[in-house]
């Protein structure tokens, strides 16, 4: 690991003001960034840590939704009693994700800015264009089996590994930022993570230096509330896919998908589609989609998932 200062910001001002300092990262939980740093695959000059910034409480919005400061643990946020009762598809997939001392330390907005877990990325001896850019993509003619199939570029493959954002996308959610300059942002989830281009290492709609302070969401919408997460062993595992659903009564909903693209991947048309059944979601939610030999088996799996998820709903709306 290389050298680096460490600054302990006391406001999102001070914070978002010392991220202009050449080299600077902020530092939230540490679980996926010092992982980074010891790999020297981020090597920041300076770690500014956002722990005191009094970012870390669930409120009630005026709208009716709730405003999760950004330093809000995975595991308070999932045991929110008004999460679990109106936004249960989020309580599901944070749950599905990682370990409970990883859901500890793991903060709201770190989790949204997770890396990739191409395998490629992390192998400093391979080429990637996410970790180099310009050196060319690993994962293109080699092991692809978690890789993206849909939104994907020729010079990246990877997929967003976050279970979270995948039920954020689907509840639409919306993040909430401030810059070195003190000028506040609202970013809908949708807009948030990019997909690769030619560009992979940018992987926000984030300036450099500018601080998630919270994530917001809407009023609740109702409906059955599923996230179904697909992984090689039952537990402690990123997905091969995963599907976050809201499902209504009339049989109306929106759908999610994580594990198969650079973003939580969601089309209106798939949405749409909902009362028509998983094989028009599917084909609408998967249209282009270019998979390797490897992950093929992803396009029949996100199918067959969301058909199962649809079921579930279909049994919990009999049984209400
Ligand atoms: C073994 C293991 C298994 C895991 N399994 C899963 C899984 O199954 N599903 C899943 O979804 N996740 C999984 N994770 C990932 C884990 O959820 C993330 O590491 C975690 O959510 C990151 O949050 P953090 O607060 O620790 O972020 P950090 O590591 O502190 O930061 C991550 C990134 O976010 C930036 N950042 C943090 N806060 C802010 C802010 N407020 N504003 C701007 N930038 C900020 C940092 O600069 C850094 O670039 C796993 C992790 C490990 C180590
Ligand atoms: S898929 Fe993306 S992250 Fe993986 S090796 Fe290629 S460029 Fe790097």
């Amino acid at each position: 690991m290389k050298a680096f200062d460490y600054l302990r910001a006391k406001s999102p001002a001070e914070a978002a003001a010392a991220a202009a300092r050449p080299g600077a990262k902020f530092i939230a939980g540490g679980t996926n960034l010092l992982d980074l740093m010891k790999l020297e695959i981020e090597t920041p000059a300076t770690l500014i840590d956002v722990q005191d910034l009094g970012l870390n409480r669930i409120e009630p919005t005026r709208e009716g939704g709730l405003r999760i400061g950004t330093l809000v643990s995975n595991t308070s946020l999932a045991a929110d009693t008004r999460v679990r009762r109106d936004y249960g598809v989020l309580t599901r997939a944070i749950v599905a994700g990682a370990s409970g001392q990883l859901r500890n330390k793991a903060t709201t907005g770190g989790n949204l800015l997770q890396r990739t877990r191409c395998p490629y990325f992390y192998d400093t001896n391979q080429p990637c264009n996410k970790r180099k850019p310009g050196s060319g993509c690993a994962a293109i003619g080699g092991y692809s089996r978690q890789l993206a199939v849909v939104g994907t570029s020729d010079a990246c493959i990877a997929t967003h590994p976050s279970d979270m954002a995948v039920a954020m996308r689907v509840l639409d959610a919306t993040v909430e930022t401030v810059n070195a300059g003190g000028q506040t942002r609202a970013i809908p989830i949708a807009d948030f993570h990019r997909l690769p281009g030619t560009t992979p290492y940018i992987e926000t709609t984030l300036q450099p230096g500018e601080l998630i302070t919270a994530v917001t969401l809407p009023a609740p919408v109702g409906g059955e509330h599923i996230y179904q997460k697909v992984r090689d062993r039952a537990s402690y595992a990123f997905a091969l896919i995963s599907v976050a659903a809201v499902i209504q009564r009339d049989g109306t909903g929106r759908v999610a998908v994580g594990g198969v693209a650079h973003k939580p991947w969601r089309v209106e048309a798939a949405d749409a589609a909902i009362p028509n059944g998983a094989k028009a979601v599917t084909a609408q939610l998967l249209a282009g989609a270019k998979p390797t030999q490897d992950n093929a088996f992803k396009l029949p799996l996100v199918e067959r998932t969301i058909g199962a998820v649809m079921a579930q709903a279909q049994d919990k709306r009999a049984a209400a």
